[in-house]
């Protein structure tokens, strides 16, 4: 079916490349759920239950067996899923079309999310076409309203209250993606600027938070409020433009290094070891960085990542220079930065930390490879998207960041080298 959407540009476009995608979805170990209108799909028609049953396992998580009442069983050697056929496609699409896949089959890489009374649709760099263009494509992230096909048995999430509460973070999304894409600061400055909007904002909201829903109450009152978050961002667009930050900038390039890089390394060192792709690029990162080992690390590691940085992963970025502002931009669609998150301080640090994670280790297979083309750059994308952007090693690592101090938006902006 088709329904309008609000859509950047790649999501409009995105065809899966099925066989010829060069490590397929179904082949990863991956939980495939099947959602409960698929279940029961599967009960109801014997023709399709003769094929899936086989393949069906129950899901006893308490915590998703009522959304999710079963998954798909995995092949046992390779552990992709165990209805995909030798040339790559998948034996329920093929026989019975789209319309008998569960929802995570038939929705995957697209992220739905509800923006008052909108759809957003986004999509996870973990897909390899999905990464290449978000490398790749200047214009991936323009965003656009109008008709999309979505999967037919689509349920959308209700849309959003639009109170006004909501409408500065709203207000406070535009902004944050206006600044990430003005191009004529350096992608490191847009970042500088919007983590010191943030503590602002944040202290907005609060204050917001602390007086009543003013929409109700008196309309005027909330058009007033809702000027204050404009008001802030429109006070940043200027100082943007006088070159304020620029001297901020320059003043915080003599400040001593942070200590967020090596808490990052480290992380990176105590990676569960797998054997995987992932674990590779990983392996590359700490062996150009000379450190393999805890007790290798210290700040002339930072020094090192850094230096490592301007030879190889530059002329990269020169090459592709809105690569790492599409991806960022991206992550603010995919969990609705700053509209999902209650406190802002965690949402932001969430970014910069995945940010981090990324250049560090792209710069690391970078110098291992002793440079980066698109090929490379890719692959190392869309395994940081399976198994980093949103796991629990991110989860922990962002809680020891809080617990060794190093949350606050001055700890990443000292990292960033501006
Ligand atoms: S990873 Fe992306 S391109 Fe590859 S098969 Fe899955 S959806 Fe298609």
């Amino acid at each position: 079916m088709k329904k309008e959407l609000l859509a950047p540009k790649y999501a409009r476009e995105f065809m899966c490349t099925g066989p010829k995608c060069p490590e397929d979805c179904c082949q990863e170990n991956w939980t495939i759920n099947i959602d409960t209108k698929t279940y029961e799909l599967y009960q109801k028609d014997l023709k399709l239950n003769a094929l899936v049953m086989p393949h069906m396992q129950v899901n006893n998580s308490r915590q998703t067996k009522d959304a999710n009442p079963a998954t798909f069983k995995h092949k046992p050697v390779t552990g992709g899923c165990s209805l995909q056929l030798a040339n790559g496609l998948c034996k329920i699409q093929k026989e019975f079309g789209e319309k008998a896949l569960s929802a995570t089959c038939a929705i995957y890489p697209r992220i739905y999310n509800a923006l008052g009374s909108d759809q957003l649709i986004s999509m996870s760099e973990s897909c390899p076409e999905i990464a290449k263009v978000l490398i790749t494509d200047p214009v991936a992230l323009q965003l656009e309203f109008g008709e999309v096909n979505v999967w037919d048995r689509m349920i959308f999430q209700n849309e959003t209250e639009f109170n006004t509460q909501y409408q500065e973070r709203y207000h406070l999304l535009q902004g944050l993606i206006s600044i990430l894409q003005h191009r004529k600061l350096s992608f490191e400055m847009r970042l500088f600027v919007c983590s010191l909007l943030i503590p602002r904002a944040d202290t907005l909201l609060q204050q917001l938070n602390s007086e009543p829903d003013s929409s109700e109450a008196n309309p005027s009152e909330a058009d007033n409020s809702k000027q204050s978050m404009k008001a802030l961002l429109q006070n940043f667009y200027t100082l943007i433009d006088d070159g304020y930050f620029n001297n901020q900038a320059n003043q915080l390039n003599n400040a001593e290094p942070s200590g967020l890089d090596l808490v990052i390394l480290q992380d990176l060192m105590t990676e569960k070891k797998q054997k995987n792709e992932f674990s590779l690029i990983l392996a590359k990162t700490l062996l150009s960085l000379g450190a393999t080992r805890s007790e290798d690390l210290n700040y002339e590691t930072v020094d090192k990542l850094q230096a490592l940085r301007s030879q190889w992963l530059t002329p990269f970025e020169q090459e592709y220079p809105h690569a790492f502002e599409n991806i960022v931009v991206n992550w603010l669609l995919q969990s609705l930065f700053p509209i999902n998150n209650i406190r802002l301080a965690d949402g932001w640090l969430n970014i910069t930390t995945r940010y981090l994670l990324l250049r560090t280790l792209l710069t690391g297979v970078a110098a291992f490879n002793q440079g980066l083309n698109l090929k490379t750059a890719t692959h190392c994308l869309y395994h940081f998207g399976r198994n980093l952007s949103n796991s629990g090693q991110l989860k922990r690592l962002l809680l020891e960041l809080v617990g060794k101090g190093q949350n606050q938006p001055a700890a990443f902006i000292r990292s960033l080298k501006l």
